[in-house]
């Protein structure tokens, strides 16, 4: 019996989770409830989109998505031309946007510093966008970017803003998922509601939700979720061969 949980629970670990996946699990936006959005040294107006344009399409994707979690505290607001170039990043806290010419294979990057109190910098594909830009399509990358900026890596659920599939929301979300509400209220609690609930709460997960995305998957955990998989294999077999033999001798051992 025993055994048999053995193999049981090796099996549930190899099994592919559908949730949000964290960009760390030591990662978070610094000062969350108030994370302001700048734009990088001379915006995107190099690719034709003015200060003014860019920072409206920002305002659309905090204000319609990223600020609309009631059980979050992050709270992200526009700024305006800061004097961080597109190629540094911005103090912790912050977030800055511009435009950098990408290549053909991408809407846009985001990089982070991994800290507990990191900063972001989101560059635009200025070869795919430029002043005759699709308002939709530009949105949904800028919410898409943001959600790395907060600390969302790719999600497998097709409905999230965060996912690497063939998204069912082509050519821009019109809201986040739950997938993507319960990785920022997973990342950023409201922690003055939750208090006022529960008097306050010890727990601390660093990273339940992980999937194989293996390309941008750190080294360790790929190598953890392989040793699952292949015990659970190996178990599995064993377990198989035991059983069956001993039907074996059951029916062998008949009159
Ligand atoms: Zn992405």
């Amino acid at each position: 019996m025993k055994f048999l949980g053995l193999v049981v629970v090796g099996m549930f670990l190899s099994v592919k989770s559908f949730a949000f996946i964290l960009m760390d699990p030591d990662y978070r936006i610094g000062s969350p409830e108030n994370v302001v959005v700048n734009l990088a040294s001379g915006g995107c107006q190099a690719a034709g989109i003015s200060n003014q344009e860019l920072l409206n399409i920002i305002s659309d994707a905090l204000n319609n998505y990223w600020n609309t979690v009631p059980e979050s505290r992050l709270m992200m607001k526009p700024g305006s031309e800061s004097s961080v170039p597109v190629t540094q990043l911005p103090p912790d806290g912050q977030v800055i946007i511009g435009c950098a010419s990408l290549g053909a294979s991408t809407g846009g990057v985001t990089n982070v510093s991994y800290t507990a109190s990191g900063s972001a910098r989101i560059r635009i594909n200025s070869d795919f966008y430029g002043a005759n830009y699709n308002y939709e399509s530009l949105l949904g990358v800028i919410v898409h970017e943001l959600g790395h900026a907060v600390g969302l890596h790719h999600s497998d659920d097709g409905a999230s803003v965060m996912t690497y599939r063939a998204s069912s929301w082509m050519p821009g979300p019109s809201s986040l998922s739950q997938d993507d509400m319960d990785g920022v209220a997973f990342l950023y609690p409201n922690e003055k509601e939750l208090g006022g609930l529960l008097g306050g709460c010890g727990l601390k997960v660093r990273d339940y939700a992980h999937q194989k995305n293996q390309k941008e998957l750190t080294l360790w955990r790929q190598i953890v979720e392989s040793l699952f998989s292949f015990t659970s294999v190996i178990l599995f077999f064993i377990f198989s061969i035991r059983f069956f033999a001993f039907q074996a001798r059951m029916i062998l051992s008949r009159p």
